[in-house]
């Protein structure tokens, strides 16, 4: 048993600090910001690679998927299999090719009945759907079960946390550029309409405008935007406005819907996720715009670099 911290409380930070607890590890999760204050809050969160770079990536997707698909089971953990459309348009390549990180490749391309107008291509799959605001706070408790525990506590280096703990674990998302100096840190700035709609509908992405509808239990989700290098997390009316028009070419019910909130996250993008161990802390963050999608594959590679 090692007595081990763990920097954050964003999904990056639950997910290795309960795969550590739950191994027999006394495992403390310090964080400067709790849910529902983390970017982790702000996802959208279906599984998608997006924004996310380096050899592991589709593996690690793959992996979480078949955890997340595991968890469906659970109801309180809030995770369901939904099916996302992924419409497409020639000349605006993807960003990343997800299709080698669906498990045995389920996904089928949509006929051009089933395209919306000025799209060329499209693909019907089922995702695993995260509502982070039922996930996050069960994962919380699930780590409170298996003897984890959380303190809220901004930690300005790293080494202070030693020797109290024999292992820190840097799970810090955007916290990292300062933290461990790290440049190779660049926020990706995402915007949000939140509105009080309950379509029985399936997600809807245009990775590259980015146009992405969510329905949640609580509301709907309209995103969004990719605005790299931004660090302000405001929000702008105008942007907004055109994610409603974006968004509304496939539900117009979007447009008159009443807004419920907004928001602004900020993407901890790196040209590579970061996962390794330098002596006793162990890096897990720089997961940009697929925190969700990695968590579970990235703390398996947390918990093998602990052993
Ligand atoms: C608009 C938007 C939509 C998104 N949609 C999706 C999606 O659909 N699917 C998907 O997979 N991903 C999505 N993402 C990406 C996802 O949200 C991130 O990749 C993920 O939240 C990163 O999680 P994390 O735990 O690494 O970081 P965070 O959630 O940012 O958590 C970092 C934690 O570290 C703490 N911390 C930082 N510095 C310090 C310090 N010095 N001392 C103590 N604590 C510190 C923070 O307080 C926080 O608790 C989206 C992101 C945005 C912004």
């Amino acid at each position: 048993m090692k007595k081990i911290a763990v920097i954050g409380c964003g999904i990056s930070g639950l997910s290795s600090a309960l795969l550590l607890a739950k191994d027999g590890n006394e495992v403390t999760i310090v964080a400067k910001d709790l849910t529902p204050n983390t970017t982790s809050n702000k996802a959208a969160a279906f599984w998608s690679p997006y924004y996310a770079n380096g050899d592991r990536v589709t593996r690690w997707s793959r992996e979480s998927f078949l955890e997340y698909e595991k968890l469906c089971s659970v109801p309180a953990s809030g995770i369901s299999m939904t099916e996302l459309r992924r419409y497409h348009k020639k000349g605006t390549p993807e960003s990343e090719d997800w299709t080698e990180a669906v498990p045995n490749k389920k996904f089928r391309s949509l006929t051009k009945e089933e395209l919306p107008q000025d799209y060329d291509e499209g693909f019907s799959l089922e995702v695993p759907l995260i509502e982070t605001q039922i996930f996050l706070p069960y994962l919380i408790n699930e780590l409170k079960i298996a003897g984890g525990k959380i303190l809220q506590r901004e930690v300005n280096h790293v080494e202070e946390l030693f020797p109290e703990y024999q292992l820190i674990i840097n799970c810090s998302g955007m916290g990292a550029r300062t933290l461990v100096n790290d440049e190779a840190m660049i926020p990706v700035k995402g915007q949000i309409v939140f509105v009080d709609l309950h379509l029985k509908i399936p997600i809807i992405l245009d990775e590259h405008a980015p146009t992405y509808i969510v329905q949640r239990k609580d509301g709907c989700i309209v995103g969004g935007t990719r605005e790299e290098n931004v660090f302000t997390e405001t929000v702008e009316e105008e942007t907004l406005q055109n994610i409603i028009d974006r968004a509304a070419v496939f539900f117009p019910e979007i447009k008159s819907a009443k807004r419920i909130t907004e928001w602004a996250g900020l993407r901890p993008y790196r040209n590579e996720v970061r996962v390794e161990r330098e002596q006793n802390i162990i890096h897990n963050y720089g997961h940009g715009g697929s925190g969700f999608t990695l968590a579970w594959g990235c703390a398996n590679e947390v918990l093998k670099l602990v052993k």
